[in-house]
């Protein structure tokens, strides 16, 4: 999967600067998220296995 949403509120990551990627702890599917979300910490879901996390 290519696109580079915000797995919290979905707006698209169009700067490397506007967001940070990380592995999925459980299933290491790369997990994009925006700066603003992060910061807010806001849940993330994993595409991938469902996982949600702060
Ligand atoms: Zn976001
Ligand atoms: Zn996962």
């Amino acid at each position: 999967m290519e696109s580079e949403e915000c797995v919290t509120c979905g707006k698209n990551l169009d700067s490397a600067e506007s967001f940070v990627i990380f592995p999925c702890p459980d299933c290491g599917e790369e997990i994009a998220r925006c700066r603003r979300c992060k910061k807010l910490r806001n849940d993330y879901e994993c595409d991938n296995c469902g996982l949600t996390g702060p």
